[in-house]
């Protein structure tokens, strides 16, 4: 990952709490491999809530515009292949910010937490741990009410582009 890390402080505690949380399990479990099944369509439904996402487009503002314009690209043609933004329900899709190389595009601490909380539970098997995600959820659904607004959780490149949509309309 290119991008800088922030300072710690701007890392809400929950997060904080559930990036720890993650570095055990790669630790004592198993690192994850990077295989991207987790973000592939055949498994992949993670929605997020727009307060997630203004962190999100907050990272790609501060990339070289030519990264941040291909980001913002391959999230416009996930919603186009999957018609992301007429699904119902949870659609399975596949992610734009997933690398050619089955990486994440975004940084440890600008991840979906809902991303964070799919971990390997034993060594050959991973899933949500949704004790660790209604935890960080709750924290974001907190940040959410107070900041207002809509609060419909969308699959991740619906909600990237509304969040870059609002951070870039004049007066945004
Ligand atoms: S968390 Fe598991 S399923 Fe997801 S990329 Fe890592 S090893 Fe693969
Ligand atoms: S944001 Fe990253 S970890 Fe989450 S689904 Fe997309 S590629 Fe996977």
């Amino acid at each position: 990952m290119s991008a800088k890390r922030r300072p710690a402080e701007d890392v809400p505690p929950g997060r904080a709490a559930l990036q720890r949380h993650v570095l055990e399990v790669q630790r004592t479990i198993r690192t994850c491999t990077g295989c991207g099944l987790c973000c592939t369509e055949p498994w992949n439904s993670m929605t997020i809530l727009p307060r997630e996402a203004d962190r999100i487009v907050a990272h790609l503002r501060r990339l070289p515009a030519a990264r941040r314009d291909a980001l913002l690209e391959r999230a416009r043609r996930a919603v186009q292949r999957w018609r992301l933004r007429r699904a119902r329900g949870l659609p399975h899709y596949t992610c734009g910010f997933l690398e050619p190389d089955m990486s994440c595009a975004l940084p440890f601490d600008v991840k979906p937490v809902a991303c964070l909380s799919f971990n390997p539970l034993t060594p050959d098997r991973c899933d949500q741990e949704p004790e660790w995600f209604a935890r960080a959820g709750e924290e974001v659904e907190a940040e959410q009410r107070a900041a207002g607004g809509e609060a419909r959780r969308r699959p991740i490149p619906v909600a990237v582009l509304d969040a870059w949509s609002r951070a870039t309309r004049p007066g945004g």
